[in-house]
C-alpha cells in the first residue's frame, strides 16, 4: 500500500462497489480512487500502469454487472465535473455549443441544457449514469441517441496521450463506438444542442420521464436493458422460418430483446434475489439482495431460451466486471 498510497494519497482500500451501481449488486474493490478532474484520472492510470495493477474506469455504474469478488485492482470512479458554455455561446446562431466534462451526470447536462434554453437533450431525462458511460455506449432513448449531440469527445489513449475526435471518427452505431474497442478513456466533450425554449422542453421530459415509469420498472434497483436489442439485417433466414412473427419488426429495423424473452416465457423467472421484470422483459430487477451470480444465471439462461426457440443470440448491452 505505501507505494500506491504515496502516488495516491487520496486512495481509499477494500471499497463496496454495490453502492455504487444502480444494481445495489457487487464486491469490493481492492482500490478505489475517486479522481475529480482529468489531471487526477491521468495520474490514476499512470499508478495503476506502473504498479501493474488492473483498472477500471466507473461512471455512474449504471451498465455493470460486478461480480461477488469485486475487483481485484483499482476503480477509478469519475467526477470531473465542469459544465460551461462555449465561448461562441452568445448571439443569434441556432446551434449552440457546450463542454462537458465526462463525469458530468446525464441529468444534470438535462437540466443545465433546459434551464439555458437549449433543446436537444430532452430524450435523456431519466437515464442515468455520466456523460463518459453515455459516449462510450452511444446511450439513446426515443429514437435519439448521444450521437446526435457530439462535436467533439478528448480521451486519454492507452498511451496515455490526449486525443480528440469528430464525430466521422467516433464510428457511432447502436449502442456502439470506437471507444467499447480501443478502451480510450473519455475526459471531456463538446456538445452541439440548438436554441429552443424551455417550457417546450419540460414538456417534453414530462411526457418521457411518464412512458419510462409506465414501462420500466423503476421502483427496483437494475441496470436498465440488459441486452442489445437485435438489428433485423443480422437475422439469418433460418431464423424467419422458424418464427414469421419476427417479420413485423421489419420497418422499425429492431426486433426488442423484450419481445424475444417475454415469448419465451420468462418474464418474472427468479434466481435468488434476481428476477426477470414482468413490467419489461429486458430488466432484471433486484428484488432483495441479489448476488451478481443470480443476475449471471439469469442472463445465460435468458440467451439459451432464445437460442433454441427462435436461433437468435442476445448480446448483452451491460459490462461484467470482476468476473
Ligand atoms: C433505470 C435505467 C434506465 C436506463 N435507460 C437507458 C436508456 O434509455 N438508454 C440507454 O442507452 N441506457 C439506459 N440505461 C443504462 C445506463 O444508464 C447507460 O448505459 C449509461 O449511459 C451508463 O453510464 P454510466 O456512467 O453509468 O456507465 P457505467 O455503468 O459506470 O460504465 C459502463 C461502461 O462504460 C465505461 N465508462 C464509464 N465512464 C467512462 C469514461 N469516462 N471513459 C471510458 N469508459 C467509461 C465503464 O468502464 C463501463 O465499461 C438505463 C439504466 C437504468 C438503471
Amino acid at each position: 500500500m505505501t507505494n500506491i498510497k504515496q502516488k495516491l494519497p487520496d486512495i481509499q482500500e477494500n471499497v463496496s462497489l454495490k453502492n455504487y451501481t444502480t444494481f445495489r449488486i457487487g464486491g469490493p474493490a481492492k482500490y478505489f480512487f475517486i479522481a475529480e478532474n482529468e489531471k487526477e484520472i491521468k495520474k490514476a492510470v499512470e499508478t495503476a500502469k506502473e504498479l501493474n495493477l488492473k483498472y477500471f474506469i466507473l461512471g455512474g455504474g449504471s451498465n455493470i454487472l460486478i461480480s461477488h469478488k469485486g475487483f481485484d485492482g483499482l476503480v477509478i470512479k469519475t467526477q470531473n465535473s465542469r459544465l460551461r458554455f462555449q465561448k461562441n455561446f452568445g448571439g443569434q446562431a441556432k446551434l449552440k455549443t457546450i463542454y462537458v466534462d465526462a463525469g458530468v451526470k446525464l441529468g444534470e447536462l438535462v437540466k443545465f441544457s433546459v434551464d439555458n434554453n437549449l433543446t436537444g437533450m430532452e430524450w435523456a431525462a431519466g437515464i442515468p449514469g455520466t456523460l463518459g458511460g453515455a459516449i462510450r455506449g452511444n446511450a439513446g432513448a426515443f429514437g435519439y441517441s448521444m450521437a446526435d449531440i457530439i462535436q467533439e469527445v478528448t480521451t486519454l489513449n492507452k498511451d496515455l496521450r490526449f486525443t480528440i475526435y469528430d464525430l466521422r471518427n467516433i464510428k457511432y452505431g447502436y449502442r456502439d463506438s470506437i471507444f467499447r474497442s480501443n478502451k480510450d478513456i473519455i475526459l471531456s466533450a463538446i456538445l452541439k444542442l440548438e436554441k429552443g425554449d424551455s417550457k417546450i422542453s419540460e414538456k417534453k421530459i414530462q411526457e418521457y420521464l411518464q412512458k419510462r415509469k409506465s414501462i420500466q420498472p423503476l421502483k427496483y434497483p437494475s441496470v436498465g436493458s440488459i441486452f442489445k436489442n437485435i438489428l433485423f439485417s443480422e437475422v439469418s433466414p433460418e431464423a424467419f422460418k422458424k418464427c414469421l412473427k419476427l417479420e413485423q419488426f421489419r420497418q422499425s429495423g429492431k426486433i426488442p430483446a423484450g419481445w424475444l424473452i417475454e415469448n419465451t416465457g420468462l418474464s418474472g423467472k427468479k434466481i435468488g434475489g434476481a428476477q426477470v421484470s414482468e413490467k419489461h422483459s429486458n430488466f432484471i430487477i433486484n428484488i432483495g439482495n441479489a448476488r451478481a451470480e443470480d443476475v449471471a444465471i439469469l442472463i445465460s439462461l435468458i440467451k439459451q431460451k432464445i437460442r433454441n426457440k427462435f436461433d437468435l443470440q442476445l448480446m448483452e448491452e451491460i459490462e461484467y466486471i470482476g468476473f
